[in-house]
C-alpha cells in the first residue's frame, strides 16, 4: 500500500535543468519511482551524461533542448512532450542562474536574466502545462525556491527576490488549480553541493565555512537528498498538499 501510493509508472515528468545538480537528483528519483523524465536544458553533451544515468536505472528518458526564458522554446518543449510521450503528468521547474554582487551594481540586465531564469520560467511552463493536466484530469507541479525565498542576501538581491516570488506564484498557481486537480508545491532547499553552489563558493570565500557552521546537520546536501521530496509531491502521496514549502535544507532555516 504504501510503495503503491509513491508509485509512478506511467507518469510523465518534465525537468527543467534535469542534466545536473537538484534537477537530477529529484529526476533520478522520480525515474526510481517509475516515471518517465523528459529533461529540458541547453546543454546537450551534458543531457547526454544525465540520459544514460536515467537510463541506466530502467527509465525511459528524453532530451528537449530548451531555453526556458524563451516563450517559442517553451512552446516546443510542450509539444515535443505530446509527440513523444502524449501526457505530461509532473513538471519539476528547477532551471535556476544566479549572478552576484552588491545591488548598487547589477546590471538592469543581470537582474532580467535572472527573474526571467528563476522565476518567469516557472509562469511560463505552468502555464504551458495547465491545459495537458486539466485534460488528464490531474497534475503536479514543483517549484523550485531557496533558502532565499525566506532570507535576504546582500550579494543576491535578483535571486532573492525570484526565489521569493516563487513561493508567492506557488501560492496563487495552487489555488488556482486546485480544483483541478492540479497541485503545486513549492521545495527550499538548503545548501547542495552542485555546479551552482561550487561558483559561489569561488566567489564568497567564507561561504563554506558559514554553510558548515550555519546548517545544523553539519553538512552540505547532496543532490540525492531531494530525490524523496521529489517523489513524494509528484505522487499520490501528496495529493492533499498544494500551496506548501518544504524546506530540505538540514535544518538551516529552523535556526534562530
Ligand atoms: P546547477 O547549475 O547545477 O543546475 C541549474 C540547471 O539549470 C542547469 O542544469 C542548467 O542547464 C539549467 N538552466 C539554466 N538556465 C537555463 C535556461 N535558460 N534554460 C534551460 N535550463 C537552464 O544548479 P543547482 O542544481 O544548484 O540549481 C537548481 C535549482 O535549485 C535552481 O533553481 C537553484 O536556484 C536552486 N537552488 C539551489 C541550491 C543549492 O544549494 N545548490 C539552493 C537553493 C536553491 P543548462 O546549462 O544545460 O541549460
Amino acid at each position: 500500500m504504501a510503495t503503491k501510493m509513491f508509485d509512478l509508472t506511467g507518469k510523465v515528468a518534465v525537468v527543467t535543468g534535469g542534466n545536473g545538480g537538484i534537477g537530477l537528483g529529484m529526476a533520478q528519483g522520480l525515474a526510481d519511482a517509475g516515471a518517465s523524465i523528459v529533461i529540458a536544458a541547453r546543454d546537450e553533451a551534458k543531457s547526454k551524461g544525465a540520459l544514460d544515468d536515467l537510463r541506466g536505472r530502467g527509465a525511459k528518458a528524453a532530451f528537449v533542448a530548451t531555453d526556458v526564458t524563451d516563450e517559442a522554446s517553451v512552446d516546443k518543449l510542450f509539444a515535443a512532450v505530446q509527440t513523444q510521450f502524449g501526457r505530461v503528468d509532473i513538471l519539476v521547474n528547477n532551471a535556476g542562474i544566479n549572478i552576484r554582487g552588491a545591488p548598487q551594481n547589477l546590471a538592469p540586465a543581470d537582474w532580467g536574466k535572472v527573474i526571467d531564469t528563476n522565476l518567469t520560467s516557472a509562469f511560463l511552463c505552468s502555464q504551458a502545462a495547465y491545459a495537458p493536466m486539466k485534460a488528464a484530469g490531474a497534475g503536479k507541479i514543483i517549484n523550485i525556491g531557496s533558502m532565499m525565498s525566506i532570507f535576504g542576501a546582500s550579494y543576491a538581491a535578483a535571486y532573492a527576490a525570484s526565489k521569493g516570488g516563487i513561493v508567492q506564484l506557488t501560492k496563487s498557481l495552487a489555488v488556482a488549480w486546485a480544483a483541478d486537480h492540479i497541485q503545486v508545491n513549492a521545495v527550499l532547499p538548503g545548501w547542495i553541493d552542485t555546479n551552482l553552489t561550487r561558483g559561489a563558493r569561488q566567489q564568497v570565500k567564507e561561504l563554506n565555512d558559514n554553510v558548515l557552521r550555519r546548517t545544523p546537520a553539519k553538512r552540505w546536501g547532496e543532490i540525492s537528498d531531494m530525490s524523496g521530496v521529489a517523489v513524494f509531491l509528484a505522487s499520490a502521496a501528496s495529493d492533499f498538499v498544494t500551496g506548501a514549502e518544504i524546506a530540505v535544507d538540514g535544518g538551516f532555516s529552523s535556526l534562530g
